[in-house]
């Protein structure tokens, strides 16, 4: 890449959309829609700037190695990624969600936890989960899905669920309540360390526009 490039890693769908408005006010508007071009490398109307697209749980890595100077990921993703090299400098305060416990409807929870049962747990958020029930004192067998968390209780796979909540009504489609939250989820804005000091010039007003224009926003 050369010196004065500038590329920035983020995942199509909710957080490109809801990151459109914070690019402008960095005066970085996309050449292309990545819903509807196929393009993993979208210009901008700033020649030194790039998009790179990748899946959302990719976003650190591609930080973390240097491949993107920055990168916009939600905290659930940063929360699982123990990587090293990230500089973590601002909520954006969008694709708001919440980490959450959920079990099937008729399930009592709370009783489950009061008399130390040892419930199965599916999720994404191995880590986060194991932290979780770890601080809570109870024993937890956890199964690693990649997706579509939301059937493993109605299939038997597990008793319990840890997932993002946003309306809730997936979980009520799918006959499932949350009874815990384990907490709150935005995406963040990640620099790359080295970047934000070898290049500061160009990344610190970077970073000062994106946080004025969640100020304002
Ligand atoms: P994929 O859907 O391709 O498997 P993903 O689920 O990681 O990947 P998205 O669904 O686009 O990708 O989610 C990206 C980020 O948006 C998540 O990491 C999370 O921070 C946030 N997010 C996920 N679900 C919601 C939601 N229902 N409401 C608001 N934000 C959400
Ligand atoms: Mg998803």
């Amino acid at each position: 890449m050369p010196a004065n490039q500038i590329a920035i890693a983020l995942s199509k769908g909710r957080i490109f959309e809801q990151t459109l408005p914070l690019l402008k006010a960095a005066g970085i508007v996309p050449r292309d829609d990545p819903e509807s071009s196929r393009k993993l490398i979208i210009a901008t109307s700033r020649p030194e700037v790039r998009l790179i697209i990748v899946r959302a749980s990719d976003v650190p890595t591609y930080v973390q190695y240097g491949a993107a100077d920055l990168g916009i990921a939600g905290l659930d993703v940063l929360l699982e990624h123990n990587g090293a090299g990230l500089y973590r400098p601002i909520d954006l305060d969008i694709a708001r969600c919440r980490m959450m416990v959920a079990v099937p409807n008729g399930f009592d929870y709370e009783a489950a936890v009061r008399r130390g049962a040892r419930l199965r747990v599916a999720t994404k958020y191995i880590q986060t989960a194991r932290e979780h029930f770890a601080a809570k004192g109870m024993h937890v067998d956890l199964i690693k899905l990649y997706g579509s968390m939301e059937l493993a209780p109605l299939t038997g796979l597990s008793d319990a669920i840890v997932d993002l909540v946003s309306s809730g009504n997936t979980l009520k489609a799918n006959n499932l309540k949350a009874v815990e939250e384990i907490f709150a989820i935005s995406s963040r804005l990640i620099v790359n360390r080295a970047a934000l000091k070898l290049r500061h010039a160009q990344v610190q007003p970077m970073l000062d526009a994106f946080a004025a224009a969640v100020v304002k926003g």
